[in-house]
């Protein structure tokens, strides 16, 4: 994934609302667990991750001179299967953050029925000041430091912020050497000719896409009536935005960080090129009208979906988001305050641990793909994901339909009951 100029949160965030990664996921833990018989105990002990692991790594720069970085990994909860989460290169990784992403991983992989927790990691540096053999070094480094919390029955890392398949290739050589035995599932997301998987990167967009139709049609909606929005013309925004337009739905705007494009007829978005494909493409593309990103959040359509960064929809701009419904491309795009706002409105909320689930999931192909040694088609990739999202969906809205709960609130509930489940089923050693 190419590095976003800013950090994965907005710089408008409010000062009124605790928007940290790990303060929003405790708040959400807390609010969910009260739907829910989970063990009280149980509850506090996911509060914290099983391990955090801190390491410096040090790195040859191009020049000669030597600088060290610190690398983290945190490992929130491992009682379905292996811990699972991406890596990230940014300025601003620490400890804390990977805490708090490490335990939205576990939920997600959780409300997908996945057997696996959740963990992340990263390196606090900005790769875009390193050469490409230097973040290569880098990466070589960090992977011999974390090797031992590492491996495809322990924890599986992915690409993050910063990191891409490269990445992911240069980390599972450096761990694959050291094994003695080449080790493909040490990691996803993997260029596919040394064990990835096809259909991985377009996979949370093609998810966001599956959820937002099954969204539409839950309310009743017909998706060639609806008008669509979309937030981040990325790795997540593209394929959510270009699938949407196929299947019928009228996509009027998606932007990039330097603006939006907007025309209420509806864009060609296989005309528009994403952001990984040309930068700032988005912004120069010759539509009818152009907007901030801030007016995009508030354009009157049937769906927003952010999908560039974080805490986007916050206290200061709800009252102005016009839309019917919010599908979260994007990680923790609407802050915990906004969020109530929305819900006291009724305008539905599909969070984030459904909607974007489907890059993890591809992930879980991946690692089956390896262990089995056998690659799946692009075909069979796309058919299994949709069976997977169409389940959790499911699942999801049963507890909606069955106990009135928000969107976020019935994921947190079936993700925490499966865990707890598991939990209370094979006790507390010793
Ligand atoms: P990306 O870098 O490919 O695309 C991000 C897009 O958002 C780009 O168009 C960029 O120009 C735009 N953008 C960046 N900063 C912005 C800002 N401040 N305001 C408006 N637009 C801005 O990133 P991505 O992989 O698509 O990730 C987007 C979000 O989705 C992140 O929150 C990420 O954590 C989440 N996510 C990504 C994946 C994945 O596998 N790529 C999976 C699940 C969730």
């Amino acid at each position: 994934m190419p590095t976003s100029p800013t950090t994965d949160t907005a710089d408008d965030d409010t000062n009124d609302e605790p928007n940290s990664a790990l303060s929003t996921a405790r708040r959400q833990l807390e609010r969910a667990a009260a739907h829910t018989d989970v063990d009280e105990g149980v509850v506090e002990r996911l509060k914290h991750p099983t391990k955090l692991t801190q390491v410096s790594v040090p790195l040859r720069r191009d020049d000669g001179s030597l600088e060290v970085f610190t690398g983290y990994r945190a490992q929130h909860d491992d009682v379905r299967g292996p811990y699972k989460g991406g890596l990230r290169y940014h300025p601003e990784v620490d400890a804390e953050e990977c805490i708090g992403l490490s335990m939205w991983m576990t939920w997600k992989c959780a409300v997908m029925d996945l057997p696996f927790g959740g963990g992340k990691g990263g390196v606090a540096v900005d790769p875009r000041t390193l050469s490409s053999g230097e973040r290569e070094r880098l990466t070589r480094r960090f992977a011999e430091e974390i090797r031992d919390v590492v491996g495809p029955k322990q924890d599986v890392p992915a690409p993050d912020m910063g990191t891409d398949p490269q990445t992911m290739a240069w980390f599972m050589d450096a761990y694959s050497m050291q094994r003695g035995e080449t080790t493909p599932g040490v990691v996803t997301g993997k260029p596919p000719v040394i064990g990835g998987s096809h259909g991985r990167e377009e996979a949370p967009g093609r998810s966001v896409a599956i959820i937002t139709r099954e969204a539409i049609d839950y309310y009743d909606r017909d998706l060639s009536e609806t008008t669509v929005a979309v937030q981040g013309f990325g790795s997540v925004g593209a394929p959510a935005a270009r699938l949407l337009d196929e299947w019928g739905a009228t996509v009027v705007a998606v932007s990039d960080v330097n603006g939006a494009i907007y025309d209420p007829k509806g864009l060609d978005t296989n005309d528009v090129e994403a952001h990984d494909e040309r930068p700032g493409m988005v912004s120069g593309y010759d539509a009818p009208q152009t907007l901030t990103n801030a007016e995009l959040l508030e354009l009157d359509v049937d769906v927003l979906i952010p999908a560039a960064v974080g805490n986007v929809v916050t206290t200061a701009n709800v009252a102005d988001v016009s839309a019917g419904m919010v599908v979260e491309g994007a990680n923790g795009p609407t802050t915990f305050a906004a969020d109530a706002v929305l819900e006291e409105r009724g305008v539905p909320v599909i969070p984030d641990i459904l909607a974007n689930a489907g890059g993890v999931t591809v992930s879980y192909f991946e690692w089956l793909q390896d262990i089995n040694r056998r690659q799946w088609s692009l075909e069979r990739v796309h058919e299994e994901l949709e069976s997977e999202m169409l389940d959790a969906w499911d699942a999801v809205r049963r507890e909606v339909d069955d106990r009135d709960l928000t969107w976020r609130d019935a994921a947190y509930v079936v993700a925490l009951s499966r865990i707890g489940e598991a939990k209370s089923t094979r006790g507390l050693w010793p």
